[in-house]
């Protein structure tokens, strides 16, 4: 049995004409692929749709169709503005000024999420394209191989190819239900994790060779500089896989991946590693980000010794030494 989300906000979308799609800055395979889902979940059902999604994306998310429609048209007005995979409206990739609208609707499966729509659905999911999945079997909307697609490369992705924790059993049964339109995922699949540009694979191996460890080996550190980072082809090359490094290196419970992505300036993702009870979110929240207990993420300016010291004591009071 698939579970309905918010009957308020498939009413709302039923009822209602003209969308405009929104995700999360340098939006990724589960941003992505949540608003094409919906998007051409909506289109199915005669709505209008518009896309406001920051590109380019990445290029392993590049052979989805739907993203030539991003950024298209701007009505005068929409019904309701549709915020996907976003936990803060501060965090939204969105216009100075937002369009006139109605309503706005979040569909989110972020525990920092607390709700900055008119009609919320949060609900910790492995990826927002879970939720779209099930608000799109709610409203009895017909799925297709593009569709099936869109909603695998949200899940693949923020699941880390079904290898992270947040995987249920729920998961499983909404991407066995994806099979009906597609024979299999095999090519998708390795665009995803596997295959990687010459400069993105550089890239993956000068952060693998700067990876350090604070704390007797419980935090990982990669630390990408900018000169690093504009000699592979900018930050669109650092690929999501780069922040599991640490994670992927025994010992490890706390990994931090630190990009300069302009000098002084950094975007950082955290990392925990199950089973320890470590909540990176609080570090990301405290900062201004956001996400998950096991990633969540920041922008910073200032020194990065603040945040290795705050990574420290979190490891220090969770884990019972
Ligand atoms: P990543 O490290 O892959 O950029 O992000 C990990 C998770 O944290 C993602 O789910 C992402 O949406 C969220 N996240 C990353 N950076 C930020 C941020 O600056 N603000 C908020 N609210 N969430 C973030
Ligand atoms: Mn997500």
């Amino acid at each position: 049995m698939i579970r309905p989300i918010s009957q308020e906000i498939a009413d709302y979308l039923k009822t209602h004409d003209r969308f405009l799609i929104m995700a999360h800055q340098k939006p990724d395979g589960d941003a992505i692929g949540s608003a094409i889902a919906l998007g051409l979940g909506l289109k199915k059902c005669r709505k209008k749709v518009d896309y406001y999604v920051q590109t380019p994306v990445e290029q392993k998310l590049a052979g989805l169709p739907e993203i030539n429609c991003f950024n298209r048209n701007m009505a005068d007005h929409y019904d309701a503005l549709v915020f996907v995979d976003c936990s803060t409206l501060s965090f939204a990739f969105k216009p100075k000024e937002l369009p006139p609208h109605d309503c706005s609707i979040v569909i989110d499966h972020h525990q920092s999420n607390e709700g900055y729509g008119v009609l919320n659905h949060v609900e910790i999911t492995s990826a927002t394209a879970e939720l779209v999945f099930r608000l799109l079997m709610q409203m009895n909307i017909e799925l297709d191989a593009e569709i099936a697609d869109a909603v695998f490369a949200g899940i693949s992705t923020d699941t880390g190819s079904f290898q992270f924790s947040n995987v249920t059993a729920e998961t499983h049964e909404i991407v066995a239900q994806l099979y009906a339109y597609r024979n299999d995922f095999a090519v998708l699949s390795k665009q995803l994790h596997c295959e990687k540009s010459y400069d993105q694979m550089k890239m993956y191996g000068a952060a693998a060779s700067v990876l350090k460890v604070l704390d007797d080996g419980r935090i990982g550190w990669v630390l990408l500089d900018h000169a690093t980072i504009q000699k592979y082809g900018g930050d669109i090359n650092i690929t999501d896989d780069i922040a599991n490094i640490g994670m992927n290196t025994l010992g490890i419970m706390v990994a931090a991946t630190i990009k300069e992505i302009t000098p002084g300036q950094y975007r950082i993702s955290l990392r925990s590693r199950s089973p320890f009870d470590i909540d990176v979110s609080v570090i990301a929240k405290r900062y201004g980000g956001g996400g998950h207990k096991r990633a969540a993420g920041l922008t910073f300016a200032g020194d990065l010794m603040e945040i290795q010291n705050a990574l420290i004591d979190l490891v220090a009071g969770s884990i019972d030494r």
